[in-house]
């Protein structure tokens, strides 16, 4: 249940995170590599799991073997818990196999009370500081353990410096502090009806249960269900002997980070505080002071670095975060505090990086042969590195900048202010983008950040709160915009000589500290050698192909820039919609018969073909496949009444005429109905004008390429072998028309898309024989919606109702159902393939740019991957991580 560290040996391990939690793994690993870890021990997450299911209760069982690791500690550090003269005092913190920053309860300076004070005081020599503990402790224990919120001992502090003129903390000295250590107990006795405890084994069995009880609190639940962390892991309880970073002015405590986490940059990055405790740091309270001279000057900061103010201290702590670093192969946060000039480590984990800081990171440690090639691939989160490819701000705009903060998380965001976390999520649930404007945040406002756009804040530094759930959330940041003023109250907020309300749009640059009044004009990202680097590796090392969903020129170009390898859908409606062919098209629709309907797709045929030839130019010989009508025609039709009643008059009918066609195309279920091949089974001609458009278009732009362009076409929706051959038929006819025609025969490849269940389990009938399908296309939304009977247009509400009830623990039409529509999937593909060995399977839902999706398309053995062309990256490095992965667990298989 209990396993120890310290004086140079420990129990645990890095290896056991899943029993000890993150930071109980971590000491044990620097206990044993040496490093100067205070001594402590961990109390499992198992522990952890019998504390709730005995219905909150602590096993008996626990107790010696705390006792007899708490003796021990004392014995490593010459104190004794609960002695008079001289006490032990420990803190007893939350450590998950997760890191869940600041969700969890933590208790410092366990083990003082009335008598144990005063040993700290004549021991230490100092009794400002031995009190300044003891009522930081009452404060802590009376909040987290008794429930006693946290401003009723502030506004006593408050007022009591209001009163005798005191402007900061630190002006108080030992007297003080006596005073307000006997309010303190006051309020609690009177407020809670029992006294603050004085046993000391009494309190730290109220912290190991407050510290059990934290995982189940209102904010840690949020963050677990946003980060997909089960509620069954529970957490570990470290106890540790105190250090004290407040023990005057050669004692301090700070955050590092072995990397620069903003950028990448191979540079140590951190801040400090002298005199404080851990919690000022984090907190933001006091503004720390950067560790490193060069940071120091490159804020233009007055305050002394941690390398100018104790340059011994600061080349030991630099040491220890390269040999850490070497250690766990991979950028480390740490925690450290200096108690009297000598150096102790808290804690050290990966550290949370921005996607940007995440690839050069990678690519640098490669370099340095930290790890390798296909390690630095999988070290990039590939949902993250969205946040490289949206827009920045444009630096040649003009800006109207209000105010300037810490660049704390990359990126630039526009929206409109919102003061609160739970007016974010009222906005963000309206579709509104908002940008969370706060004095600080707090793990409480995690829901309202993640509503956000952006974040801004008025305190904190780089490593506060608010920096850090923003980094990791990939949401840009601006902290520490000490000249704005929120006005809660009338809800505004002053910035500089500007008074802006709430709804008003600003936007920050979480990349230069920017604060500006409207909504600022963005630019395309620019990629960096990292990035480059990285895709480059990604593709080396992946087995499928990316494509992207392209319907325009501009798609293309885009779906090129960032690495597309063709198109692997084309919906062709949008060629319906423009301005100078949707009368046409709506001719075609209102026409009596099929005379008048060839007459108007006549007039779309030249368009049609020139926006084809448009594509194949782009695509140079790289596939491209395009898919036939496939919206019902309802969705081309006018809806007010004004536009019905010009379409009329265009068309040359009545409006009567055209209301009694808007009545014959109604459906009750549109997404079931008349649309995808029914469209060109009835209405044949679509299909081989469409095929004409196509194929005329490959002819033309191949013979000004000097090489073959060859389509892919595709019929949509295809239940039944039957409807496959009626629609091939229509096509294949339609090019031997053109054979005959122009004296050469047009090039083509015919295949479906599988977007129903039947299309899965028949999928050996729609490839069977010569004239079969050539190519599938999986179209997993509305496979997604056909599989589940979920309508993929009405089901956002229905969703969210069913993540908390814990249905799906995502939304299937963002990341794959791998065990319903994935089975579904896994027939399609082993049964296609039965009857057409080497068939050529791709997936264009929404799904082919999600990595987890990506992932189960590796593993299913389809052969590309398409998303839309700014999810093109993710995907590559989708891809890419889940051929490494699978070639490991090959790997590892056949060393079994
Ligand atoms: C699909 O259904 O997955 C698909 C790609 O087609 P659409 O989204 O156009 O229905
Ligand atoms: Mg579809």
């Amino acid at each position: 249940m209990v396993y120890a560290f310290g004086g140079g040996h420990a129990e645990g391990a890095a290896t056991m995170v899943e029993l000890l939690g993150g930071k109980g793994a971590n000491l044990a690993e620097m206990a044993r590599l040496g490093l100067p870890v205070p001594p402590g021990f961990t109390i499992t997450t198992e522990v952890c799991a019998d504390y709730y299911e005995g219905g909150r209760r602590i096993p008996g069982s626990l107790k010696p073997e705390v006792e007899a690791a708490l003796a021990a500690v004392g014995r490593i550090t010459g104190a004794t818990f609960g002695d008079a003269a001289n006490p032990l005092l420990v803190s007893v913190r939350s450590g998950s196999r997760a890191s869940m920053p600041g969700m969890m309860d933590t208790i410092l300076n366990l083990g003082l009370n009335d008598l144990t004070v005063n040993g700290l005081a004549a021991r230490s020599g100092d009794g400002r500081f031995a009190y300044d503990s003891y009522r930081r402790f009452i404060q802590m224990y009376g909040d987290v353990v008794m429930g006693l919120d946290h401003s009723v001992f502030e506004d006593i502090l408050d007022s009591f410096k209001n009163l005798n003129g005191f402007h900061s903390d630190t002006d108080l000295g030992a007297q003080e502090w006596r005073e307000i250590i006997d309010e303190y107990k006051a309020v609690i006795e009177r407020e809670l009806g029992q006294p603050f405890p004085q046993d000391t084994a009494a309190q730290l069995w109220g912290a190991i249960a407050a510290v059990f009880n934290s995982w189940h609190n209102p904010r840690a639940n949020t963050y677990r269900r946003l980060h997909d962390i089960p509620d069954d892991w529970g957490t570990a309880v470290t106890v540790q002997a105190m250090v004290f970073g407040n023990m005057g002015e050669t004692s301090a405590t700070g955050v590092a980070f072995t990397r620069n986490p903003s950028t990448g940059a191979p540079e140590l990055y951190g801040e400090y505080l002298l005199n404080a405790q851990g919690e000022d740091v984090v907190a933001g309270i006091r503004t720390p002071q950067p560790l490193t001279e060069a940071a120091r000057i490159a804020s233009h900061s007055e305050s002394p670095s941690l390398e100018g103010q104790m340059p011994q201290t600061f080349g030991e702590l630099a040491r220890v975060f390269q040999q850490l670093e070497r250690h766990y192969r991979d950028m480390q946060d740490i925690e450290f505090t200096i108690q009297d000039g000598r150096l102790w480590l808290l804690q050290t984990r990966s550290g949370k990086r921005s996607a940007e800081a995440a690839m050069r990171i990678a690519v640098d440690m490669a370099g340095e042969g930290i790890i390798s090639r296909d390690e630095a691939v999988l070290r990039v989160d590939a949902g993250g590195i969205d946040q490289l490819l949206h827009p920045t701000l444009d630096p040649s705009a003009k800006k109207l900048v209000v105010t300037t903060g810490l660049p704390a998380s990359p990126g630039a965001a526009s929206g409109e202010i919102v003061l609160t976390p739970e007016d974010a999520q009222a906005m963000k649930a309206k579709g509104r983008d908002v940008i969370l404007v706060r004095v600080e945040t707090s793990p409480e406002d995690i829901h309202g950040m993640y509503s956000a756009v952006g974040v801004l804040t008025a305190r904190g530094g780089m490593t506060s709160h608010a920096a850090v759930v923003a980094r990791g959330m990939g949401r840009p940041c601006v902290t520490g915009a000490g000249a704005i003023r929120i006005d809660l109250k009338n809800e505004t907020v002053t910035m500089g000589r500007e008074v802006l309300r709430r709804g008003d749009v600003i936007t920050i640059d979480g990349t230069s500290g920017q604060v500006m009044k409207g909504k600022a004009p963005m630019r395309q990202p620019q990629l960096s050698p990292s990035f480059a680097t990285i895709m480059q590796w990604a593709d080396h090392a992946r087995r499928m192909g990316v494509r992207a969903n392209a319907d325009t020129p501009r798609d293309c170009q885009q779906a090129r820039e960032f690495g597309a390898e063709g198109i692997g859908l084309c919906r062709t409606e949008h060629m319906f919609f423009e301005e100078d062919r949707i009368l046409a098209m709506r001719e075609m629709i209102c026409a009596p018969d099929e005379a008048g309907r060839r007459k108007a797709l006549a007039r779309i045929l030249p368009m049609q073909r020139a926006d084809f030839e448009a594509l194949f130019d782009i695509m140079e010989g790289f596939p491209v496949t395009i898919r036939l009508l496939d919206p019902p025609l309802h969705e081309f039709m006018p809806r007010e009444e004004t536009e019905q009643k010009a379409v009329a008059k265009a068309l040359g009918i009545t409006l009567e005429q055209l209301r009694s066609k808007l009545v014959e195309l109604a459906e009750q279920n549109p997404m079931l109905g008349f649309r995808g091949c029914r469209l060109a089974i009835r209405y044949p001609e679509i299909a081989e004008m469409q095929a004409r458009a196509i194929l005329e278009a490959a002819l033309a732009s191949s013979a000004r390429q000097g090489k073959p362009v060859v389509p892919e076409i595709m019929i949509p929706l295809v239940a039944f072998r039957t409807e496959f051959d009626l629609v091939a038929a229509a096509i294949r006819g339609t090019a031997a028309e053109i054979a005959r025609e122009t004296g050469t025969a047009p090039q083509f490849h015919l295949g479906t898309m599988i977007e129903l269940p039947r299309a899965c389990l028949r999928a050996g009938d729609l490839t069977a024989g010569e004239d079969g399908a050539e190519f599938f296309s999986f179209g997993t939304n509305d496979l997604t919606q056909t599989c589940l009977g979920l309508s993929r247009d009405d089901a956002a509400p229905l969703l969210s109702g069913y993540a908390h009830g814990g249905v799906f623990a995502v939304d299937p039409f963002a990341s794959i159902d791998r065990d319903g529509v994935g089975e579904l999937v896994r027939i399609g593909v082993e049964r296609g393939r039965a009857a057409r060995p080497g068939l050529k399977i791709g997936i264009c839902g929404e799904h082919g740019g999600e990595p987890a999706s990506v992932a189960f398309f590796d593993e299913a053995g389809l052969d590309y991957v398409s998303c839309s062309p700014f999810r093109v990256p993710i995907a590559r490095l989708a891809a890419a991580q889940a051929a490494i992965r699978a070639a490991a667990r090959s790997s590892a298989a056949a060393e079994a």
